[in-house]
C-alpha cells in the first residue's frame, strides 16, 4: 500500500511541477517583458526630455556647440546602453552617440509613433537589428526644430527580462522544493503509523490480540488506533474468558462424572457390597442431579447471552411469589431448621417484570441463603416501597462472604473458599444468572455481607402503576 501511495503522490507531484512551469513560462514571461518595456520606455522617455529640454534646445539658441551635446549624450550611451541621435526637423541625423549616422537623412515622421512616441523597429534601417526607439521633440519659440532619440536593442531588453525572470525561476524552485519537502514529511507522518496499523492488523488475523499499537495521536489515524487497541484488547479479555469458561464447564462436569463412575464400577466388582447400595445410589442420584442443575444452568446463560434477554413482563404481587418460593424450600429448611421471616408492609406490592424469570432470581437467593445459614436460624426476607421501585430482600445469619470476595461472587463459576466445604453441589452460575436477570430489567442488585455475621442481597423492581392494579 505505502509504494501505491508513493507513487501517487510523486505523479501528482510532477504534475503541478510541469503545470506551474508552463503557466510560468508563458503568462508569467510575457508579464515580466511587458513590464520591462513599459519600465525601459518611461526610462527613456524621461532621458530623452531632459536631452532635449537641458540640450537640445542650446543648439539652437547658440549656447552650445553640437560636439559639447555630443559629449552629454555619448555619457548617457555609456550609463544607459543605449544609442542616442539628435534630428533636424528634417529628419537629418545632426549627432549620433556611435558617431556612425552623422549626416545621413531619414523620413522621420513623428506622427507614425502615434501618441506613445517610441519605434519598436530598425528605425528607419539605421540599425541592423531591432530596436526600441523613444524621442523626444526639442521646441524652441513654441515650434518643433529636431528631435532627440534613444534606441536600444530590443534584444538587451529581453535578456533583461530573461534574468528577471529567472529570478521568478529559482524562486519558484525553492517554492516547489520546499512544498515537496513539507509533503514528503506529512506523507511519513501519514504512512507511519499506517505501517504500523497494517502490522497490528497483521498480528490480529493471525488471532494475536494481545498486541497494541499505543499511537497516543489525536487525529482521525490516532482514533482509528485507539479503537483498534480497544478492540484487540476486548477480543482478548473475551479470548480469556472464553478459555476460562470452558475450562470451568469441563471440570464441572468432569467430577461428578467420575464419582459416578466410580462408585458404579465399585458396585460391579464387589468393592461396595450389595447392603450399601441405597446409600450410594443416593450419591450418585445427586450426583446426577448436579449435572443436570448444571446443564440447565449453562443453558440459561447462554440464551440470555446468544438472544440478549426477551422479557415477558406482566404485573404480579410479589409477596405471593416469595411465600410460594418458600414453599419449596420446606423440606430442607425442616432438616437445618431454619425459620423464615417474612416482613411485607400491609399493602398489596404489585411489580411489572418476567414472572418465570423473578421466581428464579428468588429460587437461587433462597437457596443460597439455606446453603449457607447455619442449623437453627432463621432468613428474613423484608419488601418494601422505596419511589417507584419495589426492594426485595433475603438476609440469613449465616457465614457470610470475606471482603475480598464480595466483588467476585457474581462471576460465572465463582465460589468463596468458605462455601466449598459446605455446598459440594453448587455450579457457582447461580448469582451470574440472577445478575444477568435484573440488569435486564434495567434495576439494580446490592449485596452486604460480613465474614461469620449473615449476608443481605437486595434487589429492586419497578412497581406497577397503581392505575393499572
Ligand atoms: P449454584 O447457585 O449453582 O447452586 P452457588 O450457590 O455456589 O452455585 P452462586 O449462587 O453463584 O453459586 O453463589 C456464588 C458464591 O457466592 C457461592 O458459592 C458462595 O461462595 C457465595 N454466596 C452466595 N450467596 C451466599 C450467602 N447467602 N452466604 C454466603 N455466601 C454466599
Ligand atoms: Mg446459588
Amino acid at each position: 500500500m505505502k509504494e501505491r501511495i508513493i507513487i501517487r503522490f510523486v505523479l501528482v507531484f510532477i504534475l503541478v511541477t510541469l503545470v506551474s512551469f508552463i503557466l510560468t513560462s508563458y503568462v508569467s514571461s510575457n508579464l515580466t517583458y511587458e513590464h520591462q518595456m513599459n519600465e525601459e520606455i518611461t526610462n527613456m522617455y524621461e532621458e530623452a526630455s531632459y536631452l532635449s529640454t537641458q540640450f537640445g534646445v542650446n543648439y539652437y539658441n547658440r549656447t552650445m556647440t553640437i560636439e559639447e551635446i555630443k559629449s552629454v549624450c555619448i555619457a548617457i550611451d555609456t550609463y544607459m546602453d543605449c544609442s542616442v541621435i539628435m534630428l533636424d526637423r528634417d529628419g537629418t541625423i545632426l549627432l549620433d552617440s556611435n558617431s556612425v549616422h552623422e549626416g545621413e537623412k531619414i523620413a522621420f515622421d513623428a506622427t507614425l509613433a502615434g501618441s506613445s512616441n517610441c519605434f519598436t523597429d530598425n528605425f528607419y534601417g539605421l540599425y541592423q537589428s531591432d530596436q526600441l526607439t523613444v524621442f523626444y521633440p526639442i521646441t524652441y519659440y513654441y515650434q518643433t526644430r529636431g528631435y532627440m532619440a534613444i534606441s536600444k536593442p530590443i534584444d538587451l531588453i529581453k535578456n533583461e527580462a530573461d534574468s528577471v525572470f529567472n529570478y521568478n525561476y529559482i524562486t519558484m524552485l525553492f517554492t516547489l522544493f520546499l512544498t515537496l519537502l513539507a509533503l514528503s514529511l506529512l506523507l511519513a507522518d501519514i504512512l507511519r503509523p499506517i505501517k504500523k496499523i497494517t502490522q497490528l492488523t497483521e498480528y490480529y488475523s493471525k488471532g494475536d490480540f494481545s498486541q497494541k499499537i499505543n499511537l497516543r495521536r489525536s487525529d482521525e489515524i490516532g482514533r482509528l488506533a485507539d479503537s483498534l487497541d480497544y478492540m484487540g484488547s476486548e477480543i482478548n479479555s473475551f479470548n480469556e474468558y472464553q478459555r476460562k469458561f470452558i475450562s470451568n464447564v469441563s471440570h464441572d462436569f468432569r467430577s461428578p462424572l467420575t464419582s459416578i463412575k466410580g462408585y458404579l464400577e465399585a458396585m460391579e466388582d464387589g468393592t461396595i457390597p450389595p447392603e450399601l447400595y441405597p446409600k450410594y445410589f443416593g450419591i450418585v442420584i445427586s450426583e446426577t442431579e448436579r449435572l443436570t442443575k448444571l446443564t440447565n444452568n449453562l443453558l440459561s446463560i447462554n440464551n440470555f447471552s446468544e438472544q440478549g434477554m426477551v422479557l415477558d413482563l406482566t404485573d404480579f404481587n410479589i409477596c405471593d411469589m416469595i411465600k410460594q418460593t418458600i414453599e419449596t424450600f420446606e423440606g430442607v429448611c425442616e432438616k437445618k431448621k431454619i425459620k423464615f421471616k417474612l416482613v411485607f408492609t400491609d399493602k398489596q406490592l404489585f411489580v411489572n417484570a418476567d414472572y418465570s424469570k423473578i421466581q428464579q432470581v428468588l429460587y437461587n437467593l433462597i437457596d443460597n441463603a439455606i446453603k449457607f445459614s447455619n442449623n437453627d436460624s432463621s432468613i428474613i426476607i423484608s419488601v418494601s416501597e422505596k419511589n417507584d421501585r419495589i426492594l426485595t430482600s433475603v438476609k440469613d445469619f449465616g457465614i457470610g462472604i470475606p471482603k475480598d470476595s464480595v466483588g467476585k461472587i457474581w462471576e460465572r463459576f465463582y465460589k468463596t473458599d468458605l462455601s466449598r466445604g459446605k455446598d459440594k453441589k453448587g455450579t457457582g452460575l447461580g448469582l451470574a444468572i440472577v445478575k444477568d436477570i435484573i440488569n435486564a430489567h434495567k434495576e439494580y442488585i446490592d449485596v452486604v455481607s460480613t465474614e461469620g455475621v449473615g449476608t443481605e442481597f437486595t434487589f429492586a423492581l419497578p412497581k406497577t402503576k397503581e392505575a393499572e392494579v
